[in-house]
């Protein structure tokens, strides 16, 4: 009996994430589809060749990554654990969201406390797929433009990812509405995001924790342990 409950439950969840992936394939696939027009200008410098390439690239890995995060959800594979520096995850999702930000007039911030990298034992691609989600709901809260803050910190055993909006921010019972399947107040929203960046992040044994305040904005929080 249980487990036919199980089985239903992701089956409900599969056709729910075939949705959001057929969704949300189409952001880094608009994006890249742009930044190939752009290269078929004339009057381009090198240096500005060179980055749109870059972008379009990075976008092409991002459906990819959605792809076979898709697949790794459906058939859960082997865990691979590597040695990730959060730095350079986040400099990735950055430099990832960079266009989008802008067409919100949203300004991002990014600092890091330490000059070294900050290692974790993860999975790049999971980790990414959750900064992406994490970001992306901060930029969604704030349709009328702000600032976005990206930090690193070092603890004595533990590192920590801070991502902070200035957006619509969320009430208490709206707060604790978080990570429930489902859960969403957007009209295109799937209310799935969050409860897939919850169980990586748990997988990953990190925590994750949401602070907010109406009409302010949101602050999330995740640790990792140092590797
Ligand atoms: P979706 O983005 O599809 O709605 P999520 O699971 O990513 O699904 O988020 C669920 C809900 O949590 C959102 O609809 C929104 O109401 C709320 N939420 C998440 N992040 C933020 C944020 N940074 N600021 C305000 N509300 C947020
Ligand atoms: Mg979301």
């Amino acid at each position: 009996q249980r487990n036919r409950i199980t089985h239903l439950d992701k089956n409900r969840m599969l056709a729910e994430l075939s949705a959001t992936v057929s969704h949300e394939i189409r952001n880094p696939l608009t994006s890249t589809r742009g930044f190939l027009q752009l290269l078929l200008r004339s009057d381009l410098s090198n240096t500005d060749r060179r980055r749109y390439v870059d972008y379009a690239l990075t976008g092409v890995d991002q459906a990819i990554s959605l792809l076979t995060d898709f697949l790794n959800f459906a058939k859960p594979s082997l865990n691979l654990q590597e040695q990730l520096d959060i730095k350079e995850e986040l400099e990735h999702t950055i430099r990832f969201i960079t266009p989008y930000a802008i067409d919100f007039k949203i300004t991002i911030d990014i600092s890091h406390d330490s000059e070294a990298p900050l290692y974790i034992l993860g999975e790049s691609q999971k980790l990414r797929q959750c900064l992406l989600n994490l970001v992306k709901n901060a930029i969604e809260a704030m349709p009328n433009g702000g600032r976005l803050s990206l930090r690193t910190c070092k603890h004595p055993s533990a590192v920590q990812i801070s991502i902070e909006d200035t957006g619509v921010g969320m009430t208490d019972k709206q707060l604790s509405a978080l990570g429930k399947p489902y859960y969403t107040t957007k009209e295109h929203g799937t209310g799935l995001g969050l409860v897939v960046v919850i169980s990586l992040i748990k997988k990953m044994n990190g925590k994750i924790s949401f602070s907010s305040s109406l009409n302010r904005g949101t602050q999330c929080s995740i640790v990792f342990q140092q590797y």
